[in-house]
């Protein structure tokens, strides 16, 4: 049977985010969290894969403890266990730490064939945890993958499908296989009342710090990370257009000529 790992982050509501004017960082009191939207299309990709060919699923996040809310969404719709990595320890880890300390975590419960996670974050946005944890797993990585073909556990082999800006890529990979989820396939399922339930009573798998085996303290949060963001800030707004209705195309248009030529441009 497969074993799948399916990484999830909580991310605030970013439509509902407002950023402080004079300290330059997110306002996210308030703001409620939410499941980021690629990590639901990852699921619902793993839980496919599943129904197809029988799979066991982790779900895996790295968060504060609320973050353990994105896990029973996880179980609800067919994850078998959820690890919830939460210590303070953890605080100001940019991808270079977070993906060591998920890999590290998620090592208790491999190896897996198949790793499923988004294509990229709402809130952070930097696309780089699916090259990352390829890499620490020693597997290979599908980006931007937006359909499971066939997978040939005797062969070890896949099938997937990639999408790109100019078209749809077939690619075949060996498992071991990492992928980062497009949305275009994989709409999330709504979970059914027995699922809601059960996910509701499960037992989350907690590791801190202290808790993970093996874990080097050196690699971890703002003293085990490569980057420090210095600042935030919105980008600069530019003067908002003019609307022009003057009632038809041909007034509009003499409307647009008379604008052009009192600015010189024509
Ligand atoms: P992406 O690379 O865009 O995510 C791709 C996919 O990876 C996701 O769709 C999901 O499948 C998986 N994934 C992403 N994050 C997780 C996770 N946490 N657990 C499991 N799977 C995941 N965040 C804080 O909350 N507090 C901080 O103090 C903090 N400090 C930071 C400092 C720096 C310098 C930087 C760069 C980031 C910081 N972050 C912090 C953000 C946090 O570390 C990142 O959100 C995290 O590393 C993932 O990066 P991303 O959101 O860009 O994920």
């Amino acid at each position: 049977m497969l074993n799948i790992l399916v990484c999830v982050k909580q991310v605030p509501d970013v439509d509902l985010v407002k950023m402080d004017p004079v300290t330059g960082s997110l306002i996210r009191e308030g703001v409620p969290a939410i499941l980021n939207p690629l990590d639901g299309n990852a699921m619902e990709a793993a839980v496919r894969v599943k129904e197809q060919y029988g799979a066991t699923i982790t779900a895996i996040t790295m968060g504060p403890p609320a973050a353990e809310a994105v896990l029973r969404e996880c179980l609800s719709v067919g994850a078998d266990r959820a690890v919830l990595i939460t210590d303070r320890a953890f605080k100001d880890a940019d991808t270079l730490a977070t993906s060591y300390v998920v890999a590290k975590a998620a090592e208790e419960f491999g190896p897996y064939d198949l790793i499923f996670c988004g294509k990229e974050t709402l809130d952070g946005a930097t696309g780089q945890m699916g090259a990352q944890l390829a890499e620490r797993f020693g597997s290979a990585l599908v980006t931007s993958a937006s359909r499971i073909l066939e997978i040939d556990e005797a062969a070890d082999t896949l099938v997937t499908e990639r999408e790109m800006e100019t078209g749809i890529e077939t690619v075949q990979a060996r498992i071991p296989c990492l992928f980062t989820i497009e949305k275009t396939n994989y709409q999330p399922r709504i979970p059914n009342f027995k699922g809601k339930k059960a996910a509701r009573f499960a037992e989350i798998v907690t590791r801190t710090a202290s808790t993970i085996p093996g874990l080097d303290p050196s690699r971890i949060g703002a003293v085990g990370s490569g980057t420090i963001v210095p600042r935030t800030y919105p980008p600069e707004r530019g003067e908002s257009g003019v609307m022009i209705d003057e009632g038809s195309a041909e007034r509009n248009g003499a409307k647009i000529v008379e604008i052009l030529a009192e600015t010189g441009l024509i």
